[in-house]
């Protein structure tokens, strides 16, 4: 090829790219930052680093494994998350805003507490609430934000706001993630104003083809108390469904996101459903039925980042109409290290969008920060790409399918995906030794011995003390 030929070629190639990245759809995922304002970095980590008498002697600036995200940690995510995707297509946030030392726990509502609602509390908890979604704002300007809460992001931790007091509760959460934010003005309507005022849900338009509906899944829990407002469960099914079946009139995708999954969480480590069982059902009946519709779920909740795809416990093609993503907390309360996601969608020509193809999660290595008075963005690094470095062919139910399913035939790849899993960067000799001792040891329950060898590896405090059904 002459030299002008291949100039020209290069050229070709150039403009042929910047088309298809043109058409690429930019999806930007944090979750489960846990905020806690009065994060104490000299306090130790069973006291949660805040509100204590006890000590460390090594301050740990940025946080700590087992604690909640001091406001600077939080902050420094979300300036990574600016600097890894500058004008996101759309931001997700999946709940759980606030630190779990403010809220009371599910129990404590049939005590004292119940009958004394803490005032002050409750509105040290909306003001954390406040600061997060502006912090996020101010940053992407131009960018649509969507919300949904979190089991922690009211003064009783699981429980939906009674009859009483949801229209107070609710219509804050309004202003603070719609109203107030300059970028969500379409969203700003009188219909929203009325769902987030019975339910907490809403619905946002991000362009023709594409909505996301923002549900409460609180409802939907097994450690919600039905008193709490008997009537939404079912009402908000039936809202949900009316949702649906308008963007499959106007042939729009969904995104729907909510903060606790609805499946079975079982590769690598099975553990019960956070969801009443009839529920699920409920859920996964909508799924089947809308699944042309709706594109993927997003959730947060578990902590530990995790891709299913609809009921895990059945992998046959028949129940695999639907690809959910768990994200990975800002939090490092669950030992794991803090991050956040960028989704690629992308098109194949016509309008429509197709299933996401790729993400690409961001991780921050929290233990080397201890100590240290550095700049915290130093500490941020590129984690993976779902499709470079896992080999997830897409996102499409089908393709996360045979991924769960190649998780059970191939231990490196087990532990390569367990290490993502909790923010660690891959190490080949680590994974090697891991999968070796793993295989000898609990040659049938690979995942769970994996995910407990590499927990292990960072300092563990008294975790299990906090009620986020985590466990
Ligand atoms: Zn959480």
């Amino acid at each position: 090829m002459t030299h002008k030929g291949k100039t020209c070629l290069i050229f070709l190639v150039a403009i042929l790219s910047s088309l298809s990245a043109a058409k690429d759809f930019r999806v930007s995922v944090i979750s489960d930052m846990h905020v806690d304002m009065k994060y104490d970095p000299q306090v130790s980590a069973d006291l949660y680093c805040t509100r204590g008498e006890k000590r460390d002697q090594v301050p740990a600036p940025y946080g700590r494994h087992g604690c909640d995200s001091p406001y600077v940690l939080f902050a420094s995510a979300v300036m990574k998350m600016k600097e890894a995707e500058p004008s996101p297509d759309l931001i997700l946030v999946p709940g759980d805003f606030v630190t779990h030392s403010l809220i009371y726990k599910s129990g404590a509502i049939n005590k004292r507490a119940d009958k004394e609602f803490n005032e002050t509390r409750y509105q040290e908890i909306m003001d954390t609430v406040e600061n997060v979604a502006q912090s996020i704002a101010r940053e992407f300007p131009g960018s649509p934000i969507v919300f949904t809460q979190g089991n922690g992001d009211y003064l009783y931790n699981y429980q939906v706001p009674d009859q009483t007091r949801k229209a107070r509760h609710y219509s804050a959460l309004y202003y603070y993630w719609i109203a107030n934010i300059p970028s969500n003005k379409k969203a700003a309507t009188a219909e929203n104003f009325f769902s987030m005022r019975e339910h907490g849900g809403y619905v946002q338009e991000i362009r023709k083809d594409l909505v996301v509906i923002s549900f409460n899944s609180n409802y939907y829990t097994v450690h919600n108390r039905v008193e709490n407002d008997p009537g939404i469960p079912k009402s908000l099914f039936r809202w949900l469904e009316s949702q649906l079946l308008l963007a499959q009139s106007k042939h729009q995708k969904v995104i729907l996101l909510y903060h606790i999954p609805h499946g079975t969480y079982t590769a690598p480590v099975s553990r019960p459903s956070f969801w009443v069982e009839e529920y699920k059902a409920e859920m996964y009946r909508l799924l089947q039925r809308y699944n042309d519709t709706v594109s993927m779920s997003f959730t947060g909740h578990l902590h530990h980042f995790n891709i299913q795809s609809a009921d895990q416990a059945r992998l046959q093609a028949e129940f695999n109409y639907n690809s959910l993503v768990v994200m990975r907390a800002v939090s490092p309360i669950r030992v794991n290290n803090p991050g956040f996601s960028v989704f690629t969608y992308t098109s194949h020509g016509d309008e429509r969008l197709m299933h996401p193809a790729y993400y690409d999660e961001y991780t921050f290595l929290l233990s080397h920060t201890v100590g240290t008075t550095e700049d915290p963005q130093r500490f941020w690094v590129h984690l993976y790409n779902s499709r470079q470095d896992l080999g997830l062919e897409d996102l499409s139910p089908a393709g996360i399918g045979r991924f769960i399913a190649s998780l059970v035939q191939d231990p490196k790849r087990l532990v390569r995906y367990t290490m993502y899993k909790i923010g660690e960067p891959f190490s080949e000799d680590k994974a090697k030794w891991v999968a070796q001792v793993c295989g000898r040891l609990f040659p049938t329950d690979i995942g769970r011995c994996v995910l407990g060898l590499f927990t292990r590896f960072l300092p563990r405090y008294g975790v299990e003390e906090i009620d986020d059904g985590v466990r």
